[in-house]
């Protein structure tokens, strides 16, 4: 059934295979999560209408992210860009679209070819993290009201992060769970 909802497949690699793929922690609390839920996890897991703290993973994805701090191997690469000068301080600049998993297309990448040089500056906790971005639409306040619930059709690792999705101008925004983003975000890097 968890597989069902989910679609059968790894969420880091997106392997098909049904006998390789494994139920995962998003953030890593899976021994603790455990204890308290004890061998009911697959109960829980359906009472609490497949959240989306849990995700499927293969078991090489499994096993790399274990091994490399949270995050796979296959991830690493991609989401740290680099390196990038912030007014006089070097900040670490990474890739959100990386991160989140989020598909590129043709049209995007011309796009991203004008663009690429637009960067936004993020100071969480006191850690700045800089992201490259192709538009800003600058800062909103959103009314709890409209937040409707993230559909389970929604793709991959893209749900993962996805806290809310609301209706703007048109556009179906997501809200991301920023604890959860900054807390992968740091895990990647180290
Ligand atoms: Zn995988
Ligand atoms: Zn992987």
């Amino acid at each position: 059934m968890v597989l069902n909802t989910r679609g059968w497949k790894c969420n880091c690699c997106g392997e098909t295979e049904p006998l390789f793929l494994e139920l995962d922690h998003v953030n890593g609390d899976g021994g603790e999560h455990r204890r308290t839920v004890g061998t009911n996890l697959m109960v829980w897991i359906i009472k609490n209408k497949f959240p989306t703290t849990i995700q499927l993973l293969c078991s090489n994805c499994n096993k790399g992210r274990f091994i490399n701090g949270g995050v796979c191997p296959h991830r690493k690469k991609e989401v740290l860009k680099g390196v990038v000068n912030v007014h006089g301080e070097i900040q670490i600049c990474v890739s959100l679209k990386h991160l989140i998993g989020l598909e590129e297309h043709d049209k995007d990448k011309e796009k991203e070819q004008k663009l690429n040089d637009r960067m936004m500056v993020v100071n969480k906790d006191g850690d700045v993290w800089v992201f490259p971005v192709k538009e800003i639409h600058g800062i909103h306040h959103v009314h709890p009201d409209l937040f409707q619930n993230v559909p389970v059709t929604i793709s991959k690792s893209k749900s993962t992060f996805t806290k809310e999705i609301f209706k703007w101008e048109d556009k179906h925004v997501a809200l991301l769970d920023d604890e959860l983003l900054f807390y992968s975000l740091k895990r990647s890097i180290q």
